[in-house]
């Protein structure tokens, strides 16, 4: 059985050897496409396997129809916006993720990204977090890590969910939650965005939300840029000069907002939440795992889509 790693931007080298040793341990093969640049090459490399990993690489419906023998596509990753499930579904190939294994990485990123703007992306005096409002907007497994942390830094934590099934967590975690979204970024001096891109949240981040926010509002996204209503967000950051916005998924206006906003708008370079070493190998091997289980004993723990 042959296991496909197409990779546009690829994993570490020691992720890609803890894959190989997993799939030779169990009679399988591996399959490199590293940097891959044409749409051609991931048709190509598609056509014979029956596996297939991916990082952000899109699985669309052509790459679907090309691979005749996939039984099994794995996002090396949390959110699985680049998987076309109604593809995968029709033709009965399982589709997973690997929840949690890099959210340490990206709310160590969210948490950098805060302090760095609240020192003035280091170009004179900053304030400090510790005292400050932190709203967490969706509380799964990366917000609720930079929900810990802030606590650990001395800030007051908020926390907006309605899907979170044991709602004892809060408490637990000595988090307040609360009633709307109004009400996280109305009380929120810091914002941290870990909402899924979904048919709800795209664009729902904008104009009225940004303006409710405190004085000295920053938003952190390290979610998607879809969640962003761009020009809104925009036009409340031209009114309120106060208002700051850090993000880890470049604005498709990301110039408009370098130019505009200078020292009050940060764009990492690349998207680099999952970019370390530890996040790679823990998601990597994690996919590597997840097929051979489903492979050869049919665990279907982290199936995504049902049919
Ligand atoms: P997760 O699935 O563990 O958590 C997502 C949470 O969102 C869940 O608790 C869910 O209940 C909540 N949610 C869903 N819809 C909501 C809504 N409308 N309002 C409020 N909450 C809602 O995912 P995660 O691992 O915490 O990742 C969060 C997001 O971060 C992912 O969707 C992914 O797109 C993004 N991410 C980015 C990077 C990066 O490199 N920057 C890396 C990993 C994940």
């Amino acid at each position: 059985m042959k296991i496909l790693v197409a990779t546009e931007k690829p994993f570490a080298k020691v992720a890609t050897d803890g894959i190989k040793d997993i799939a030779t341990k169990a009679g399988m093969e591996v399959v490199l496409l590293e940097k891959y640049t044409t749409k051609e090459e991931l048709l190509a490399a598609v056509a014979d396997v029956d596996a297939m990993i991916v990082r952000s690489d899109k699985v669309t419906p052509e790459v679907v129809a090309a691979a005749k023998n996939l039984k099994i596509v794995v996002r090396a990753g949390a959110g699985y916006d680049n998987l076309d499930l109604p593809s995968l579904t029709e033709r009965k190939i399982v589709a997973m993720n690997t929840p949690g294994q890099n959210s340490n990485a990206v709310a160590e990123l969210a948490i950098g990204m805060m302090i760095f703007m609240a020192r003035a992306q280091f170009g004179g005096a900053g304030t400090e977090i510790a005292g400050k409002t932190l709203g967490i907007h969706a509380y799964g497994n990366v917000g609720r890590l930079v929900g810990l942390a802030g606590k650990a830094l001395g800030m007051k934590v908020y926390a907006f969910d309605p899907f979170v099934a044991d709602k004892s967590i809060f408490e637990k975690d000595g988090v307040t939650e609360v009633g709307s979204v109004k009400e996280l970024y109305e009380k929120s001096q810091y914002l941290s965005l870990h909402i899924p891109a979904t048919a709800e949240t795209k664009g729902s981040i904008g104009y009225e939300l940004a303006m409710s926010m405190p004085k000295g509002g920053t938003i952190v996204n390290t979610a998607r840029k879809e969640v962003i209503d761009e020009a809104g967000l925009a036009k409340a950051m031209t009114e309120r000069e106060d208002l700051k916005y850090a993000t880890d998924v470049a604005p498709d206006a990301k110039e408009e907002y370098a130019e505009k906003f200078s020292k009050r708008y940060l764009g990492t370079p690349k998207k680099m939440g999952a970019e370390t070493a530890e996040a790679n190998i823990n998601a990597g091997l994690a996919a590597a795992n997840q097929i051979v289980g489903y492979l050869k004993e049919g665990n279907t723990k982290f199936q995504l889509n049902k049919f």
